[in-house]
């Protein structure tokens, strides 16, 4: 529930509104999911909502640890459909980003995606996707001081396109902001879309958060094969919803580009060019995303070298691009690695299958 909802329940039962705070500070700060324990309300109060309410979060059926320190967390939500959240740590432990799926699966269908490959089943809840916030705030992750938070940052960029599930994804991430929910300030919550267009405008009149846009081709041609999506929002368009967005959240100065470098396909001297030259005018700072491979993708990563080769291009055109590395990727929780499970194997998912039969025969 988002404060208002919480304020709105309290009324109802005939509580004053001022108790949404405590026990969003409860639930969000302390990870208390026992009205037992909530001290600072009555006795009387404690029994009341043990009887109208439960704190539930997603129930974990799998929790890895990876050699470099990334953890990933597998989530049973409520129809029995599995999603997938990442905490990924950095700067020698100052930050730990937790990597957020906003839906099962995705209808998008990148060609380069494992989770666009399973199919879409469904939106996640807001209770679903800040439920994820939940169980990687409560986890024992190492921290160099017991009093640092387990999760410093958030990226909506793990299964699913969090603006084509909009009204969960909006409130999902206020309460990501706020004091009494986790405290993170707008630098540190970050949305990354395909490129819905319309979404991209709405959203800067309802939160204030940092945008990264999945461009990884900077022509349609090549885009439309890459993010089938940018036959419906071309480059040109999607970027000028980027300048609209920059414009009207000043506070934002700039958008990140993520460009997954996939070999043979993005990664030529003419790729670079190109996307510096569609780049030119957007405040932005690129992020190369040595593509990620999982079984029958049909595209290969490209060598270490050819990787720098690219970012040297692009840093003789003015840009600064670095290179991030795949993390977790041991325990399958590197980008597009997300799976998941879908319970309802779409028609797509049953054509890939059948694709990838015929290409093991
Ligand atoms: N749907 C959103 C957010 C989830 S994907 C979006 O597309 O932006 C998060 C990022 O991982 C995107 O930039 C996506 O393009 C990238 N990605 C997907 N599959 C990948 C793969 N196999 N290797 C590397 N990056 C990948
Ligand atoms: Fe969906 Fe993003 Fe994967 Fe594309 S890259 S299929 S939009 S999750």
């Amino acid at each position: 529930m988002s404060r208002t909802q919480l304020e709105a329940f309290f009324l109802s039962i005939g509580e004053k509104k001022f108790r949404a705070a405590q026990l969003m500070k409860w639930m969000h700060h302390e990870g208390c999911d026992d009205f037992a324990a909530m001290t600072n309300l009555s006795k009387a109060l404690r029994e009341k909502l043990a009887r109208l309410a439960e704190v539930r979060g997603p129930s974990v059926v799998y929790e890895g640890a990876s050699r470099d320190g990334t953890r990933k967390w597998v989530l049973e939500v409520e129809d029995g459909s599995y999603v997938e959240t990442v905490l990924i740590p950095a700067d020698n432990g100052k930050r730990r980003t937790l990597c957020v799926s906003s839906q099962v699966g995705c209808s998008l269908d990148c060609s380069f995606c494992s989770t666009g490959k399973q199919g879409f089943q469904r939106n996640l809840t807001a209770a679903e996707i800040i439920g994820q916030v939940w169980v990687a705030s409560r986890s024992d992750v190492p921290r160099n001081d017991s009093r640092q938070r387990p999760v410093t940052n958030v990226v909506m960029m793990g299964m699913g396109e969090p603006l084509l599930n909009y009204d969960n994804v909006v409130p999902a991430m206020q309460l990501m902001l706020e004091d009494d929910g986790y405290g993170l300030s707008k630098r540190r919550v970050t949305l990354s879309t395909s490129g819905v267009v319309p979404k991209i405008d709405r959203l800067s009149d309802d939160i204030d958060v940092s945008l990264a846009i999945s461009l990884h081709a900077a022509n349609d041609e090549l885009r439309n094969e890459l993010v089938p999506l940018n036959r419906k929002y071309n480059i040109a368009t999607l970027l000028d919803a980027c300048r609209r967005y920059l414009d009207k959240s000043p506070e934002n100065r700039q958008v990140t580009i993520e460009y997954t470098l996939i070999s043979g396909v993005n990664d030529q001297q003419e790729h670079a060019t190109e996307l510096a030259q569609v780049l030119e005018g957007l405040p932005c700072k690129i992020n190369l995303i040595p593509f990620n491979p999982f079984p029958h993708s049909g595209y290969e990563t490209p060598s270490r070298n050819q990787c720098v080769r690219f970012q040297r291009w692009l840093d003789e055109l003015g840009y600064t691009a670095p290179i991030r590395m795949a993390r977790g990727d041991d325990i399958d929780a590197a980008c597009g690695q997300l799976v998941g499970r879908v319970k309802d194997r779409t028609k797509r998912q049953a054509r890939y299958i059948q694709s990838v039969q015929l290409d093991a025969n």
